[in-house]
């Protein structure tokens, strides 16, 4: 266990809470077993101690921390020099990565924890679970809580896999890879780093990197298929006006560009050789590659036990109260829901994580609550003063209404044949459906406005014409 005692204090190992755990050789019996160790896990256990005073929780993770916060990896973590556990917030506060509990959740309450173990069979008929290392688990209540995984770097590549090119090619989802990432960018002999993917991950480790790459003069590319940054999910101008500031900035963006093959480079071992096809083929040198390409909800092992996964989405498939089958429940990433403003949907968002987590852990403790949330995101672009929240559906095959407060292009910003240099100071795109608001993307907008937004997507009502979308929400003076 990588993790030092003193940041474990709310956790008890499996071996302290249940006698000599590794070693048993009938099934444990735990109440309340959970799959998985991110934000979901940590909410769906306040909320069963919250309910069930003396809950004997056990948490099984494959990962080698116990539940933190994933956000900031690729946000305000950069911006701290500090140890690799903690960051400092919008406010300036200094944070641990790792969560603690609430103070309604007293400190006497510790949930157990299996750190570094994974869960590779789940038994239905037995309600029972067993680890790849062959220690069975008998709960009552069962959350499936497993989020989901980074596509591995052969999903852009093949070659990409190359054991040669291993320390210099990587995916970014942890702590982990944080540090590696971290440690890499700070290595002196490196000039260059490689984002392929052009969604959230991609564009905020674009801006974050680039932010401390300045101190070493590294140069930061970020690759990826569509025409733009966040392409699939914002209208085309918008996204144009990314590229073009991120351009500003510094960054080498390379849009419609895929990889087609990867080689330690000839001219320097240290390096990495890219062929990318793009309006033409070319080679690009590297010093490291970070693949930011999705992720996939880590649904194989529910799939397994016969719970049926969303075959559209991919996730298990739960009811509204988050219930897969009886006794078993999933929520997070994980978890296909039924949403009733806006149908089935599985979303990855930490807010959502927060939410599902806490109902799944009131349900398992005997409540009966509903999911019927609409969760939000943000994204921080800091290195381009670009900050959005997000509520709803968000897609660029939906109509959009886009309402701004443009700053005009100066003479000089404004050249033919450049990109859309308007600036989007502050402002919202609807997305739209059969003339309802489904979806809204804010930017630079006050907080309130988020609130605002989830209450027309959740009433549903319909918007007779674009002018009526212009009075929904104000645009700050
Ligand atoms: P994403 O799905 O948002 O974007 C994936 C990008 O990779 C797209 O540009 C896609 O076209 C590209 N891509 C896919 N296959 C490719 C291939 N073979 N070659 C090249 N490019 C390819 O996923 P992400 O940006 O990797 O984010 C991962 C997860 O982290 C998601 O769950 C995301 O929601 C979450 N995240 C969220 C935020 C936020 O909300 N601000 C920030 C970071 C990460």
């Amino acid at each position: 266990n990588v993790v030092p005692k003193k940041e474990l204090p709310q956790y008890l190992t499996a071996d302290a809470a249940f006698g000599n755990f590794s070693e048993a050789s009938s099934p444990v019996c735990v109440p309340y077993v959970i799959i998985g160790g991110g934000t979901t896990a940590w909410s769906a256990v306040q909320a069963i101690h919250e309910k069930d005073k003396s809950a004997s929780v056990l948490i099984i993770s494959d990962e080698s921390y116990p539940p933190y916060n994933r956000t900031p990896l690729s946000k305000e973590r950069w911006s701290s020099d500090d140890d690799n556990l903690s960051f400092v917030d919008f406010m300036g506060r200094k944070r641990s990565l790792l969560y603690s509990y609430s103070k309604q959740v007293g400190e006497h309450q510790r949930s157990s924890i299996l750190l570094n173990s994974r869960v590779k069979k789940l038994d239905l008929e037995n309600s029972s679970i067993e680890t790849e290392d062959g220690k069975v688990v008998e709960y009552q209540s069962l959350l499936i809580a497993t989020g989901g995984k980074a596509h591995p770097v052969e999903s852009v590549h093949q070659d990409l896999g190359n054991d040669a090119l291993q320390n210099r090619v990587m995916s970014f989802r942890t702590i982990d890879d944080f540090i590696a990432l971290d440690k890499l960018v700070r290595d002196p002999k490196t000039k260059n780093v490689c984002i392929v993917g052009g969604g959230f991950l991609g564009a905020e480790l674009a801006c974050s990197l680039k932010r401390i790459a300045k101190l070493n003069d590294v140069q930061v590319t970020l690759m990826f298929p569509e025409p733009g940054p966040l392409f699939k999910l914002i209208p085309r101008y918008l996204s144009e006006f990314l590229t073009y500031k991120l351009a500003s900035a510094g960054v080498k963006v390379m849009p419609s560009s895929i990889v087609t093959g990867a080689r330690e480079s000839p001219e320097n071992s240290d390096s990495i050789e890219l062929d990318v096809v793009s309006f033409t083929k070319k080679s690009l040198q590297t010093d490291a590659v970070v693949v930011a390409v999705g992720i996939q909800p880590q649904d194989k092992l529910a799939e397994d036990a016969g719970l049926e996964v969303d075959q559209i989405n991919g996730g298990v498939v739960v009811n509204a109260e988050l219930q897969a089958a009886n006794g078993v429940f999933a929520a997070g990433d994980v978890a296909s829901f039924w949403d009733s403003a806006l149908g089935r949907r599985r979303v990855e968002h930490w807010d959502h994580a927060l939410v599902s987590g806490r109902i799944a852990g009131d349900n398992m403790a005997g409540g009966k609550s509903m999911y019927g949330f609409q969760s939000m995101y943000w994204c921080d672009l800091s290195a381009i003063d670009v900050h959005f929240e997000a509520v709803g559906l968000q897609s660029s095959k939906l109509e959009t209404v886009g309402v701004w407060n443009l700053k005009e292009p100066s003479r000089f910003e404004n050249r033919p044949g450049s990109f859309s240099r308007n600036k989007y100071e502050s402002g919202i795109v609807w997305y739209m459906k059969d003339q309802r608001v489904v979806g809204a993307l804010l930017l630079n907008m006050p907080r309130e406005a988020l609130q605002e937004a989830r209450q027309i997507i959740e009433s549903k009502t319909s918007v007779p014409d674009d002018e009526s979308l212009k009075e929904l929400i104000p645009l700050p003076k």
